[in-house]
């Protein structure tokens, strides 16, 4: 972000934002935001994620209008709709914004086409709208609920009142779309549903946007870029791919997918590869983003990189670096694969195998890990 777009390409910028719920000290965790800073390139897909109570809604709520921040400032689309050495703060309705909230903010009064219509009729941009009744139809119409455009609100279900709301939002124009955890009042199967249709929306209108959740699956699967949150700071802007491959610290390699987090006595570089010594052996790290060499620290390995091996029929040999001896303590048939937890010296470590593996708890094994898929990292 900050060092991913020009200012001029960046349809939101955030600098050094804090937002406090009473009166913390500089510092204090009881500031909801502490001081973040982001930008979000124009037409691009921004997820705000990280656990409950991190300062995701916060934070979202500070680019409504709806919170007013204790410091920073706030660019939109050109406008500084917020700068607190300015003592500007411009209202929620004056921001070039729409806003999907949890509870999609449905009118039950009104019917589908009405809400639909209710921006061109009543919102920031309702001077001089025509056609309003035929443009609100044909939204309803790509998100397919034209067929249910005279009903009242209240008798839509939740998939269908998840799409008016975001029919609703999109007819306002917004030069910024914001989601708070639009899909988490949906059952498992409709979310992984309408994330597609959503993401396919925000493609076709290409509206910069930023989405709220605490679902990891959810931010890798729609976002260009994910902001991981925690107590109110920023642990690391990225491509969801780089994420997963290149975590910077332990708490996102931990957040984002499954790791197998191994601490590190000591590390070293050689050869351009970092050297990890633990306690269950020394792994050789290699490829790209690898931390600096230091004491402590961890050596990450996702699950499905783990190499599980019946001992006596070592394909590359005996044990050695990369390869330590286990035993198979949990395993878990998943259909595609198996799960299984390895002890390694008393540290579990968990592993995706293939389903035909024959292994089962009670095993001798052999683990290991090619090293680029062996990623060191200090903090
Ligand atoms: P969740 O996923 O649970 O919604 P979040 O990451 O969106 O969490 P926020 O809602 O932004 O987190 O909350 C950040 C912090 O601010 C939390 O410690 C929360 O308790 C606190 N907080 C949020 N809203 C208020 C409020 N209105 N008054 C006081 N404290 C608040």
């Amino acid at each position: 972000m900050s060092n991913m777009t020009t200012p001029n390409e960046s349809s939101i910028t955030i600098h050094e934002l804090r937002k406090a719920y009473g009166r913390p000290r500089a510092g204090d965790p009881a500031y909801a935001v502490d001081g973040i800073s982001f930008d979000v390139p124009k037409g691009k897909f921004v997820t705000l994620l990280g656990p409950s109570g991190c300062g995701k809604t916060t934070t979202l709520r500070c680019l409504a209008g709806l919170e007013q921040p204790d410091g920073g400032r706030i660019v939109m689309a050109g406008q500084t709709v917020f700068d607190a050495a300015q003592r500007r703060q411009v209202s929620a309705e004056d921001r070039p914004i729409a806003m999907v909230p949890q509870h999609y903010g449905i009118w039950p009064h009104m019917t589908v086409l009405d809400n639909a219509a209710f921006p061109l009729r009543h919102g920031r941009n309702r001077k001089g709208q025509q056609n309003v009744k035929q443009r609100a139809l044909d939204m309803l119409d790509q998100v397919g609920l034209s067929g249910v455009a005279e009903r009242w609100a209240t008798q839509l279900s939740g998939g269908q009142q998840q799409r008016l709301a975001l029919a609703r939002a999109l007819l306002s124009e917004p030069e910024v779309l914001l989601l708070d955890e639009p899909l988490s009042n949906l059952d498992a199967k409709l979310r992984t549903k309408l994330r597609l249709e959503l993401r396919a929306f925000q493609e076709q209108f290409g509206v910069t946007s930023v989405y709220v959740t605490h679902d990891q699956a959810e931010a890798l699967a729609l976002s260009d870029i994910v902001v991981v949150m925690n107590q109110g700071r920023i642990e690391q802007i990225d491509r969801p791919e780089r994420l997963y491959q290149q975590p910077k610290s332990a708490f996102v390699a931990d957040f984002i997918g499954s790791a197998n987090l191994i601490p590190v006595r000591q590390a070293s570089s050689q050869s351009g590869n970092v050297l990890a010594n633990t306690h269950i052996g020394t792994f050789t790290c290699a490829g790209e983003g690898q931390d600096t060499p230091s004491a402590g620290g961890n050596v990450c390995i996702r699950p499905e990189n783990i190499d599980v091996e019946a001992a006596g029929s070592h394909r590359n040999g005996l044990p050695g670096q990369n390869r330590m001896p286990g035993r198979i303590i949990g395993a878990e048939f998943l259909g595609d694969r198996l799960e299984l937890v390895i002890d390694v010296e008393g540290t579990k470590l968990r592993a995706s195998a293939p389903a035909s593996l024959t292994a089962r708890p009670g095993d001798a094994v052999v683990v290991g890990v090619q090293p680029n898929h062996a990623r060191y990292i200090a903090s």
